[in-house]
């Protein structure tokens, strides 16, 4: 901690019209009880917190001037004035003919400020605040053509978005070189769920979130586990984004969101200048195969309306029949993942797979929906699901140094595909000690009622309403404060490793009976699955007899799993919040290294004051966190981090968090993204790339 004292700093003159504005806000976003108990906290904190600034000197009221992880303040003091190609009246018609198509209460019309309506779909998890002409939030699917069809006749265009937790600005309106007036299209009202094939696989409408899923899945499967686990996954991100930005998280067995089964819209022009959205259906669903006549013009033949009218009848109770896949349908997740990530030993013949990466984002393998990052849109998606282990076990292990560490994750935990952890997580002491510092509070809040509780995305979304509101610190200052008073998330064995170590993995290993996957050489492994997880302890005896006293292992009991997961969920936020408690400035950087690698890239000068590194360990994609003291030129550090990561290092960034506006698309990349959006009228500017009509420089 002493490391970074002399730059400590106390808190500027903002907090002391926080009042009234929290109470406003808490009481339109979350329950009366959740509501009444922030707001007693967010008070006192409140008035401890402006007590305690009272003493800062003139240049320590100089916060606006660093820059966060979150982008602030480059956003946030922007102009807000919107420039339009379309004349008042124009604009006036395109907002009347939305309006027409979803009715009044699906669109937000004043997108051109920030508030307390707008700040959910303007402003990302990091990035955002740009305003747009509108808003719209359909509630079926056959809509989302219509209003694609209208925004790209009048001249407008169109960001997709999920629910909006997307870390590098893909999913909010953009400051832009280019003037036509943006329609932010919000899929989340979408979001009926419906099982395949006996809850082998489920079809998945654009707005429906992984937290909805895993609730989904218990109540009506219970044997059965959801494709995906994000660090987001409290916040209930959508199926469909993942796919459409090659999204990670934490489960080595099921690989990144993945499928080639998919409902998608593409916008095109025809040979007389028309432009022409396209419905491309590889969903594979029974029932709902391609239009019976692609040329009727009757809306009641489409795909996209048959699927709107199941799911009303789901909705209404009726149709409670199963639907199932098509013979031969194509696969609903990444078949080969885990035989990539044994692939990593550099002396076999496979050496080129070795440095290979396993998953990033700028891949374009794979159907063209898959990581298209918002150039078609995503209406529905089909996702297997997972059978549950019969048995797990979960570690906490501390290691000496990561070179250790990475000799475990070779031999004990990548030995072979059929063996392959169900997660394995890194997380290196500067890691641990800052989200014990600044995480206790969001962590508990997780730990206590679940990853998949509404409560706890509700209050997220009360601080960026608090944050938009014109208070972007006070919260993460709250909550760094109040974390002394809260105690320990981790078990007490736990902290004392924490403390004691520099390098930390926490794996859950398990065991498996894969007899329903008929896609893949799981179930011809069934026997091999079984006993996964006798064979793993087998290896780590083996690996700690050839390691003794270089590592150390604490066996988690189930009740203290979720807060061990609870505590690698909260490292982002806890960095952000970090960062304004301690008063100095950080980015984040999401990269992949090959299979065989995972030291550390180096860092040339200036050094920064805390490194977090915590990594999803097996699939060695890394997150970092740096902070920096307030005098550096934090763009130009984080240029030459990436470019060290990806030159001298042999990585590709991002992994899975997307481009965003955050990255630049590689050219292939790039001209894939061209070829599936030739008028560039789908997120505009993504991944650096031309915001102009047809790609045009200017
Ligand atoms: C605390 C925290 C932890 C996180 N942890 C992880 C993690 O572990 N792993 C990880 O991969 N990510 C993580 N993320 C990032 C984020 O949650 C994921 O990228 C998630 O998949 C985004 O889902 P979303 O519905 O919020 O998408 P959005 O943010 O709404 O959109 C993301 C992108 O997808 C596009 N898009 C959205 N919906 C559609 C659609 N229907 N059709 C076409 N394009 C669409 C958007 O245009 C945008 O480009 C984390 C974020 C936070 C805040």
């Amino acid at each position: 901690m002493h490391r970074i004292n002399h730059y400590a700093w106390r808190h500027s003159a903002r907090f002391h019209s926080t009042k009234s504005a929290n109470t406003t806000i808490i009481a339109k976003g979350v329950s009366h009880r959740a509501a009444a108990a922030l707001t007693i906290t967010s008070l006192t904190a409140g008035y401890l917190v402006g007590t305690y600034q009272s003493s800062s000197s003139p240049e320590e009221h100089q916060q606006h001037e660093r820059v966060l992880p979150n982008g602030l303040p480059r956003t946030c003091c922007q102009e807000n004035e919107r420039k339009s190609t379309l004349s008042p009246e124009q604009e006036k018609e395109l907002v009347q003919q939305l309006r027409k198509i979803v009715g009044e209460d699906h669109l937000v019309i004043d997108g051109s400020l920030l508030n307390s309506k707008t700040q959910a779909y303007l402003k990302g998890a990091r990035l955002g605040g740009a305003p747009c002409l509108c808003i719209v939030t359909p509630e079926h699917l056959h809509h989302v053509v219509s209003i694609v069809k209208a925004v790209v006749d009048a001249g407008a265009v169109i960001v997709p978005q999920g629910a909006n937790t997307g870390l590098t600005g893909g999913s909010v309106p953009r400051y832009s070189t280019d003037s036509r007036p943006i329609v932010v299209l919000s899929l989340k009202k979408l979001n009926s769920i419906f099982p395949l094939d006996d809850g082998k696989r489920v079809c998945c409408l654009a707005g429906a979130g992984l937290a909805q899923l895993q609730l989904f899945l218990q109540q009506y499967f219970p044997d059965r586990e959801t494709h995906s686990t994000l660090g987001s996954t409290f916040l209930n991100p959508t199926a469909a984004a993942g796919v459409a930005l090659g999204s990670g998280g934490t489960q080595c067995r099921k690989g990144p969101a993945y499928t080639e089964r998919a409902l998608y819209l593409k916008v095109t022009q025809n040979k007389w200048k028309e432009n022409v959205v396209e419905i491309v259906n590889t969903l594979d669903i029974e029932g709902l195969e391609d239009d019976p006549n692609p040329r009727s013009r009757l809306v009641m033949d489409s795909v996209p309306y048959r699927v709107d009218t199941w799911s009303r009848w789901i909705q209404e109770g009726y149709a409670q029949n199963f639907r199932y896949s098509t013979p031969n349908a194509r696969p609903a997740r990444d078949v080969h993942y885990k035989e990539r990530l044994c692939a990593h030993d550099e002396n076999d013949k496979q050496q080129k797979q070795a440095s290979r990466i396993s998953r990033y984002n700028a891949d374009t393998s794979g159907p063209e929906f898959v990581r298209s990052e918002g150039k078609v849109i995503l209406l529905a998606t089909v996702h297997d699901t997972f059978p549950k282990p019969k048995q797990t076990k979960t570690l906490w292990l501390s290691f000496d140094q990561l070179e250790t560490a990475l000799q475990f994750r070779k031999q004990v935990c990548l030995n072979n595909p059929n063996d392959v952890p169900i997660s394995c997580e890194y997380l290196d002491r500067d890691s641990f000690d800052i989200i014990d510092r600044s995480g206790r509070f969001l962590g508990k809040m997780i730990a206590f009622l679940g990853t998949s509780s509404p409560i706890v995305s509700r209050l997220w979304n009360v601080k960026l309403a608090i944050e938009g509101a014109g208070f972007p610190f006070l919260v993460d200052q709250w909550l760094h404060f109040i974390n002394n008073a809260v105690p320990p998330l981790l078990p007490s064995p736990i902290q004392k490793l924490g403390h004691k170590w520099d390098h930390h993995v926490v794996v859950t290993v398990g065991d498996f009976d894969d007899t329903d996957h008929d896609d893949n050489s799981e179930a011809s492994n069934t026997d091999r699955n079984q006993n996964s997880l006798t064979r793993f302890e087998q290896r780590l005896q083996n690996f700690l007899a050839q390691h003794p006293s270089k590592v150390e292992t604490y066996e988690c009991s189930p009740s203290q799993v979720p807060a061990l997961t609870a505590f690698r969920f909260v490292a982002a936020p806890a960095f952000r919040t970090w960062c304004v408690g301690e008063g100095v400035q950080g980015y984040s950087v999401d990269y992949a290294l090959p299979v065989s690698g995972g030291l550390a890239p180096p860092i040339d000068q200036p050094q920064p004051l805390r490194r977090m590194r915590y990594s999803h360990f097996a699939c060695n994609v890394v997150h970092e966190d740096l902070a920096y003291a307030r005098d550096v030129d934090l763009d130009a550090a984080k240029y030459a981090f990436k470019h060290i990561v990806e030159h001298d290092c042999g990585g590709r960034l991002p992994a899975e968090h997307g481009h965003g506006t955050e990255y630049k698309a590689p050219p292939e990349t790039q001209r894939k993204w061209q070829y599936l959006d030739p008028l560039n009228v789908l997120n505009p500017g993504v991944g650096q790339t031309s915001e102009h009509f047809q790609y045009k420089t200017e």
